[in-house]
């Protein structure tokens, strides 16, 4: 495609066929200011630690060449044309309408780093929208990804967040009163940002949506794309099938499997949610891809749903793992012909489910600190544990870190104290009452009932089914709750989970009879206990305090939490960062390592 105007504008949005890029330029921000950093994302591009003289400087350096006002030395802007499925349907060209690639930095050690302006300006995939994003999403994207890289998990990076004084309107809550929100700007960093998606753009006619792909037919670019991405990070698959692209793509799509299983398992075993699992979402190397309404569980519920615009709970946490099976269905379908479908689905059917259970399992048993062999009771130990999670609305991440204080012997009193740990990482009374508040008010309620008995049919096409059966399971859950007194709820719980500890400590057990030295099994135990156990991820509420604090133009707060982010497994690290004062919002004294405050709950992101 043409390159933009002299003035740097990007070409008017507009279906773009034939391509897989196009080139763009970030349009200017006024007084672009330095929010964070992250060193360990900058220094994978070579970029050091700037001496403390030269630190006012260098954060302005960063605000100009990380806003996009200025192009570092050999950059190309290019905006990548992608496809995608959205909400389980063919949207055809989505593109990237907020992003922009700068090129590739190669370093000394040999790796290639695609670099990316997120919020830089519009493109030809904008579409109606701006191609900006705002402190908000941007700090939470800058965040997210550096937490989830130090809790271990693939991700894409962050390696810079930048403001300034640029506004664009945004409707926060969706009521018609859009507010002025200041233009912010994300540098992202990965191997590659190709998406499934970026393979859907040749897809023909969609039988559902009647919509095709901009480059529908244009096999020669699927070929180009496909040896593209295979040449390049999968050079080991590339090497071992050279002779044979058939086998070549099978191994392939079969890694591109793997990866993906082991990813959603991580998820799965950190809490987090992404909150928009489309196929344009799904990277092609197996990296969490994409930051926006995600989120990590607080209270552990299945059926948690951190997008606030996902109606029907598509992308709930537990259906993660079918969902990127789905999505892996919708890869297979678009690498065809290179690669038959048959063979696709073969690859899916043996590999999904198998890979994504035993890297769960595998991740679990480290979790529990089960340090021996595996036993054939060890995956429902693990399920038992989650059903005394779900029954008792346990917070996700504190559960676990308590998990580990698991005293060595059974008459320990120590035992008391863990039950009296774990209950009070319980959901409370309170809590619960807001968690099942139901949504509509009853007469509302009732007309929807009348609705659904007398045209089904219209119902379900309204999607509001699963809506309307959620709020009745909140009524009675409700009903449930005000039946209860906080003794009883506490006593319940604590049955609960006497019951699970028991198992566990018969499991344990057996164990410490196979290794033989207690002392050693029991410091490894912990030790694996510690190191899996984050004791801090990014809860909603921290991100937005954060948020909060630099909006009133205080950056310390981004800067405290991601410090605590980068050492999420170690105490001590962690406590020094910690907030001396009250952490943000109405200057609650709380630490980040507590159980959430109540208001935490009440938070929306979409
Ligand atoms: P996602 O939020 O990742 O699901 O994005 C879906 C599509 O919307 C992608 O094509 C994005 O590039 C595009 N998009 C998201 N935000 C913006 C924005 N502010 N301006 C233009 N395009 C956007
Ligand atoms: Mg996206
Ligand atoms: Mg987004």
């Amino acid at each position: 495609t043409p390159p933009p105007g002299p003035e740097g504008a990007p070409s008017a949005p507009r279906p773009v066929p034939g391509a897989c890029f196009s080139r763009v330029r970030p349009a200017p921000l006024r007084q672009p200011r330095l929010v964070a950093l992250s060193g360990p994302a900058l220094a994978l591009l070579g970029l050091g630690a700037p001496p403390a003289a030269r630190e006012a400087e260098t954060e302005a350096e960063a605000a100009l060449f990380f806003s996009g006002n200025a192009l570092l030395p050999g950059a190309e802007p290019a905006a990548h044309c992608y496809c995608g499925h959205q909400f389980g349907q063919f949207a055809g060209q989505l593109g990237d309408g907020a992003a922009m690639y700068l090129g590739e930095v190669c370093t000394a050690a040999g790796e290639r780093w695609e670099l990316q302006l997120k919020g830089a300006g519009p493109t030809p995939f904008s579409r109606q929208a701006d191609g900006r994003k705002v402190l908000r999403s941007s700090i939470r994207e800058f965040l997210g990804s550096e937490a989830m890289f130090h809790l271990g998990i693939p991700t894409t990076r962050a390696g810079a967040c930048v403001t300034s004084e640029s506004t664009v309107l945004r409707d926060v809550f969706y009521d018609g009163n859009p507010k002025h929100e200041k233009c912010t700007v994300v540098l992202r960093i990965a191997p590659t940002f190709i998406r499934f998606g970026s393979f859907e753009i040749f897809k023909p006619t969609d039988e559902q949506t009647g919509r095709t792909g901009p480059s529908v037919g244009r096999n020669d670019i699927r070929v180009q794309l496909l040896d593209y991405v295979i040449g390049s990070f999968y050079p080991e698959i590339q090497a071992a099938h050279a002779g044979d692209r058939l086998q070549r793509n099978v191994a392939f799509f079969r890694e591109v499997t793997r990866r993906t299983a082991r990813m959603v398992a991580e998820w799965q075993c950190v809490g987090f949610c992404h909150g928009v699992l489309n196929t344009d979402n799904m990277s092609i190397v197996g990296l969490t891809l994409d930051y926006g309404p995600f989120g990590f569980l607080d209270r552990y519920d299945p059926e948690h749903v951190c997008n606030a615009s996902d109606n029907a709970g598509r992308y709930a946490y537990g259906k993660q793992p079918e969902v990127c099976k789905w999505n892996l269905q919708k890869l297979a379908e678009a690498l065809q012909p290179e690669l038959p479908l048959e063979l696709g689905e073969a690859v899916l059917a043996e590999e999904f489910d198998a890979e994504f259970q035993r890297h769960h399992l595998q991740k679990m048993r480290r979790k529990l600190g089960l340090v021996g062999a595996q036993h054939e009771e060890d995956a429902a130990l693990v399920a038992q544990l989650l059903e005394t999670m779900h029954l008792t609305g346990a917070d996700f991440t504190n559960t676990f870190r308590s998990l580990s204080s698991f005293p060595a012997e059974p008459a320990s009193p120590d035992l008391e104290e863990l039950l009296a740990m774990l209950t009070a990482q319980c959901a409370s009374l309170e809590e619960l009452r807001l968690a099942f508040r139901p949504q509509m008010d009853p007469r509302q309620l009732s007309m929807m009932l009348m609705l659904a008995q007398s045209n089904p049919q219209l119902f379900a096409l309204m999607g509001t089914r699963a809506n309307l059966t959620r709020e009745l399971e909140r009524v009675e859950q409700q009903a449930r709750l005000e039946q209860l007194s906080p003794a009883e709820l506490q006593s319940r719980n604590r049955e609960h989970w006497a019951s699970w500890l028991q198992r566990y400590r018969a499991r344990l057990d057996r164990d410490k009879e196979a290794v033989g030295d207690a002392a050693a099994w029991q410091a490894e135990r912990e030790r694996v206990m510690r190191t899996n156990n984050p004791k801090y991820v990014l809860r909603n509420y921290m991100a937005q305090n954060a948020i909060e604090a630099a909006e009133g133009g205080d950056f310390s707060e981004v800067r405290r939490v991601l410090k605590l982010l980068e050492t999420p497994y170690d105490s001590e690290a962690g406590a020094a960062a910690e907030p001396t004062e009250g952490a943000g919002a109405a200057g609650r004294r709380h630490s980040y390592s507590d159980k959430p405050p109540l208001w935490a709950a009440e938070l929306c992101v979409t």
